[in-house]
Order: structure tokens, then sequence, then C-alpha cells
């Protein structure tokens, strides 16, 4: 796979020999039993597959090429670039802007933009609209565009399906910025509809038995279907796709699920197999994460942004099994009285005694998602062992491992 240019201080020097290591070793990656070693009173478990993703480290090159080539011009994101806080942080220190806020809501006047401005398309992707408007303006998006091709590959196959009749269940958060560009490209050659989770993918199936009515889907797919969308017509042929970074197994449910409805209604033809669009990276971090439940942990740290999708997958997946705090850096490990950490059940930051992190002999596990740098998790690390007391190095306690 490419090699990207990645600042050097997103790069642990530990965590990276680590991955190369297991890269010589399991070149297939079928392997998903985790690295593990000891510090101390402290027994650390790294998953074998965590961290920067293909997508994240390609949008981080280009961004960072682009401030590097383009002094004096105004660099403008169109949103935030993945949803890492110090990814974004570095790059509005150089200079970079951000055109609007997670939500949508625009924070610079688009009237002031001109074709000497450069926008730079986060790995998520645009909508339609979003790219039409731009173009209007003079902006060049195609020049500095970040998106993930993992996204586009999904793109092109809701293109494909779309031509050929099919309409489009996509799996994700409707209000991410992904999801909301799946939807845009997707509704360009067909009709559309979002579903969260399996309950909302179990309340299409009975518009599909046309158990609901057309005025009932209006009310409960409100804002998730696309323009012209009718019931009775568009729900006799379906392909599955997902945001990427949502739990992939969920997404083969649903697409399993949603599968024999349309089969049973509709015969065979009324479906098709999207299987590849799956985001290698999310399968990857998500194997590894099922890999270490079974480790006999007794607590996990998973670092990340707060808004990450991809990273609450993967603390939602260690929560089934063990007690996880979701810290964004070593900052949030304030002191042995306290941490800030992010509640994933409730998708709230809140305030806690981090009393787990003391137990006499700690078997802990350490992971991150796709868009947190490896430096992120190595001071994370460090951070934890000098809270507990630590007095051997991670360095010497992997000596002659790696
Ligand atoms: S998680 Fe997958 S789709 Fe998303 S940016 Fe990374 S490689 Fe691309």
């Amino acid at each position: 796979m490419k090699k990207f240019e990645v600042p050097e201080h997103y790069r642990s020097t530990i965590l990276g020999r680590i991955k190369e290591i297991r890269k010589l070793n399991d070149p297939r990656k079928k392997d998903h039993t985790p690295f593990v070693f000891q510090v101390g009173k402290t027994e650390i478990i790294i998953p074998r597959h965590f961290g920067f993703c293909y997508g994240v480290e390609n949008a981080i090159e280009i961004a960072f090429r682009t401030v590097a080539e383009n002094p004096g011009n105004r660099i403008f994101l169109l949103g935030e670039m993945i949803h890492n806080p110090q990814v974004n942080e570095d790059l509005l220190a150089e200079g970079i802007q951000f055109l609007v806020d997670n939500h949508g809501t625009r924070l610079v006047d688009f009237s002031t933009l001109s074709s000497k401005d450069i926008v730079i398309t986060p790995a998520f992707g645009t909508t339609l609209e979003m790219a039409a408007e731009l173009a209007q303006l003079g902006v060049q998006l195609e020049r500095y565009n970040t998106t993930c091709p993992f996204v586009e590959r999904v793109w092109k196959r809701s293109a494909e399906l779309g031509n050929r009749g099919y309409t489009l269940v996509v799996h994700g958060k409707y209000l991410h910025e992904e999801t909301r560009a799946t939807f845009s490209h997707a509704s360009d050659t067909g009709p559309v509809v979002v579903v969260r989770n399996m309950k909302e993918a179990e309340l299409l199936a009975k518009y599909i038995r046309k158990e609901l009515s057309a005025e009932q889907f209006e009310i409960d797919f409100a804002n998730k279907y696309s323009k012209g969308f009718s019931v009775s017509r568009d729900l006799q042929k379906i392909g599955v796709v997902n945001q990427t970074t949502m739990l992939a197994s969920e997404t083969q449910e649903i697409a399993a699920y949603l599968r024999d409805i349309v089969v049973e209604m509709y015969g065979e033809e009324a479906t098709t197999d999207t299987r590849d669009t799956l985001c290698y990276a999310t399968n990857d971090n998500q194997n590894a994460t099922l890999g270490v439940l079974e480790s006999g942990a007794h607590l996990a740290v998973v670092v990340g942004g707060f808004n990450s999708s991809n990273t609450i997958q993967i603390a939602t997946i260690l929560g089934q099994n063990m007690p996880v705090y979701f810290v964004r850096n070593s900052d949030d490990l304030i002191s042995n009285q306290k941490a800030t950490v992010f509640n994933f059940s409730l998708l709230k930051e809140e305030e806690i005694v981090p009393s787990l992190l003391f137990a006499e002999n700690l078997k802990l596990v350490v992971t991150s998602g796709a868009s947190c740098p490896d430096k992120t998790v190595d001071l994370v690390i460090q951070k934890i062992m000098s809270l507990r007391g630590e007095s051997e190095s991670v360095e010497t306690a992997l000596e002659g491992r790696i």
C-alpha cells in the first residue's frame, strides 16, 4: 500500500515499529491476535490494527502539501478534514480556515470566495450541491480533493445501482458529512433512503411489505429520503451501502435482513450484493478490536475525537466486554483524581475519577480510531505509565521485541 508523507510529529517510533513487525509476520492480515507487552505491573494489549487509515493519511498529505505549495493564498477546508481535534487544530495553526462547521453552518461569507481561493474537500467528500455552488464562484474543488477513494467507491457503486433501477439504502448517520455526501451523490441517479440502525431497517421493512402508509413514511423517514421518493414504487429493488465508518457487521446484518424481505416480496432480482463497498480499514480495525475482547483485559483506553464515528464504533465493541475510557489525548487524563472522557452510550463528555487505571496488576487495552495519530496514542500510554508510577520505560520493556 502507498506510503504517505504525514508530519513526523504524528508518528510514533514504538507503535510504528510494532505495526511494521506485525505486517512483516502477517502480510495477509489474517491474524487478529493483539500485541501484548508488560511494563512493570501493567500488561498493555495493542490490537492488530488501529490508527490512521489510507484515506486519512491521504487527506493529511494533500492538506499539508497544499499549505506548503501555496504561501500567501487563502486556504479553506470544507468542514473538518477528519474528525480528530489535533489534526484540525494543526491545520488551523497553518492558517487554514473552515468554510462550514460539522452541522453545515457557514463560517465564511461565500460571496467573498473567488477563483484565487483554495478549498480543500475533506476525506468524507462533499455534496454535489456544495460542489456546484463553489464551482459557480470559480473555486476549483477538484484540484485539492482529499475525498477518500473508498468513499468514492461507494458513490460509484451507488450510481451504477441507481442506473440499474435500484433504490439505495444507506446505513449511516443522516447528519454525518459523509452520509450527506453519499446521499447527495446517490440521489443523482436514483432514489435513496438512510437508515441509522437495525431498528430503522425494521421500520423500513414494514414499508417494503406495504404494512404502513406513504403518509406515515414521510413522518418516520423525514429528511432521510430523496426528493420524489415514492414508497409504492421505490422499495421494490434495493441495494445497501454504508457510511464507511459504521459497524460493518451491522451493515451486513441490515443488508441480509432487507434482502430477505425484498426477495420474499419481489424475487431474487430485487436485491444485489454490495459487500465489496465496505471499507477495508473499518473492517480491519473492527476485526482487530473483536480480537482483544477475549484478552481478559480489565479496561480499555480508546483514543480519538469525540465526534469520530469509527472511534465510537471501536469503543462500543470494546464496551461489550470491559469498561472503556474514551479520551482525545493524554491531556484528558488530568490526574489520578480526574479525567475527561466521552460517554459513548449517552454521546456526551463527562468528568470521572479514573480509578480503574490504578488496579494493582492492570491488563489494559490501548487503541485508537482511524483519524488518530499514533503519537497521540503513544503519549496516552506514557501518561498512564506515569500516573501509575511505573518506573520502567515502555522502550526498555520492549527491548528485544521490536
Ligand atoms: S475509514 Fe475507510 S473510507 Fe473512511 S477515510 Fe479511512 S479508508 Fe477511507
